[in-house]
């Protein structure tokens, strides 16, 4: 999910351009979600990639999922925008809505919500230089895990057994949106994907999170559910797997196992004209 190669190609455009500023902003946006280093570009652009990868803070989200507590130094400040050197609140991007939470330090404490690379306190500001405890909050974050897996296992139903590909997706607590580009689509084939869906996610599949070259990338040709020559200029990819079951390329958070998904509810679904068919999920337990 999440697969937002086309915003890439708009923000590479940019970059091309644009200040080192775009760059930085290119270069820690998770909305290309399969960039690890992007560094096969010609003369310049390539020196400046180079020195902006160093530059960039440490994304402890895309490590461990279930990070909820940590420690950081703040780096920058503008205005009520904090930068820190490291971080475990998602930013947003691919459909998954960036994190809130909170940070603490000596003198202070404020509430925060991610913002791209930044977070936004609402609160005191903690001065750059300053270490700050940061925490999540948890049970959205939580929610939001639950709802971005459930639609990956919706997804890799409508995939293996309908053979339609995702058009958008949307992120909620404890929901989800997604868009399938079925030519129709009636109420019952929508409850029969979620029904499917349900009994697959039951099985307690596991949900892992690792990088494969691009040549290994390409050798599978599933994983590629965009214009396959968009993925030449990677050199690795993030892949999510619900194992035996479903693989993406993706640079969200998931639930470490389907069964925390809980059961997957069809809320609504619309026709979003041909070929593009909008399904609502709400997760209950
Ligand atoms: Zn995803």
């Amino acid at each position: 999910m999440g697969l937002d190669v086309w915003t890439f190609e708009r923000f590479w455009g940019k970059m091309l351009r644009d200040s080192r500023e775009q760059l930085r902003f290119l270069m820690v946006s998770p909305r290309q979600d399969l960039i690890l280093q992007p560094l096969r570009y010609d003369g310049n652009v390539d020196i400046r990639i180079r020195r902006l990868v160093t530059d960039i803070m440490e994304k402890l989200y895309l490590a461990d999922h279930y990070l909820k507590e940590f420690d950081a130094v703040v780096q920058e400040v503008e205005e009520d925008r904090v930068l820190l050197d490291r971080t475990a609140f998602y930013p947003g991007g691919g459909g998954q809505p960036s994190d809130t939470g909170r940070l603490e330090w000596d003198g202070g404490s404020c509430e925060v919500e991610g913002k791209r690379d930044r977070l936004i306190c609402k609160g005191d500001i903690p001065p750059a230089g300053t270490s700050v405890k940061a925490a999540l909050d948890w049970e959205r974050r939580h929610q939001i895990m639950r709802a971005h897996t459930s639609l990956h296992v919706i997804d890799g139903i409508a995939y293996k057994e309908y053979s339609v590909d995702i058009t958008g997706n949307q992120l909620y607590p404890a929901r989800g949106r997604l868009d399938l580009s079925f030519d129709n689509m009636t109420r019952e084939l929508a409850e029969e994907i979620i029904e499917a869906s349900n009994a697959a996610a039951k099985r307690g599949l596991p949900v892992k999170a690792y990088y494969i070259s691009k040549e290994e990338f390409r050798s599978r040709p599933q994983l590629m559910r965009v214009a396959g020559h968009l993925y030449d200029k990677f050199e690795e990819f993030r892949i999510v797997e619900i194992e035996g079951f479903d693989m993406q390329a993706d640079g969200g958070t998931h639930v470490a196992n389907t069964s925390e998904i809980g059961t997957m509810v069809l809320s609504e679904y619309k026709s979003k004209g041909a070929r593009n068919k909008r399904i609502y999920v709400d997760l209950t337990d």
